[in-house]
């Protein structure tokens, strides 16, 4: 997979030099070009930005300059590239959109700040057939769209084949396909702080070992995430699960 983020702070994207995706990169699993959005800004100063039409605090970022850096970039991209667009008004970023976008060839993501982008640049993209996703990562708002981006290539990488050394890591995760929060993990000493581990986990029996870990994802899902429990497939619970 390629993903190209377009940025005016191209270093705010370092950290996908690091860890998972780094050596994703380095092992040619995905291709990640960062770019500086000021390199298509037509005068001396490097302007992306103006005053709002209406009035109003703040600054919008300039559709034709937007409009010349995509098209470069998505003229070297796949016919089928989507274009990501961060922003709080956009619909919620979960699972299900990175489980979406992991099966894209390539993905550009547009990063925003002041205000945001001008309105027209997504509208142009979709009339020009462009599959446009405008994303929030939460119901909070950040300085701009950089964070958000980091959050969806992790998000996105992680899911692509040979990125995660064990594939098994992604089958229980919280949020995966059983529509639960994972269950609590302990690892060594037995024994910490005056805190045991459960003694299940150190029995190596197998079947009980699965259905405390079930009981815990329910319960824990119940306490945390109840929008999550009413959100579950009745059909996929059995009597254990429906006695909790
Ligand atoms: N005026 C905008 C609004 O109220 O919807 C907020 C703009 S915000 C200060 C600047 C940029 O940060 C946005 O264009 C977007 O790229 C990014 N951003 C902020 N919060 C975000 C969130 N929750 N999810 C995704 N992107 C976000």
């Amino acid at each position: 997979m390629r993903i190209d983020v377009v940025s005016i702070f191209p270093g705010y994207l370092a950290p996908l030099e690091l860890s998972l995706v780094g050596k994703a990169r380095t092992a040619g699993l995905l291709d990640v070009r960062v770019h500086d959005l000021r390199d298509w800004a037509s005068d001396k100063h490097r302007t992306v930005d103006d005053t709002p039409f209406g009035g109003g605090a703040g600054m919008v970022m300039r559709p034709d300059v937007w409009g010349a850096a995509l098209d470069d970039v998505l003229a070297g991209a796949a016919p089928s590239a989507r274009l990501v667009v961060p922003t709080p008004s956009g619909t919620t970023f979960t699972q299900r959109t990175a489980e979406a976008l992991a099966h894209e060839q390539h993905l550009v993501v547009a990063c925003g700040r002041y205000e945001g982008i001008d309105a027209r640049v997504a509208a142009h993209y979709r009339e020009r057939g462009v599959a446009v996703d405008e994303v929030s990562i939460g119901d909070y708002v950040l300085n701009g769209g950089e964070v958000a981006a980091l959050v969806v290539v992790e998000a996105v990488a992680r899911l692509l084949p040979g990125v995660v050394g064990n594939p098994e890591s992604l089958v229980e995760e919280s949020h995966g396909a059983a529509g639960l929060l994972e269950y609590p993990v302990y690892t060594k000493p037995p024994r910490w702080a005056g805190l045991e581990v459960p003694e299940v986990l150190l029995s190596g029996h197998h079947a009980r070992i699965a259905r405390w870990r079930r009981d815990e994802a329910l319960t824990r899902t119940a306490e945390r995430r109840p929008d999550l429990v009413v959100a579950l497939d009745v059909a996929g619970l059995d009597t254990h699960d429906l006695a909790l």
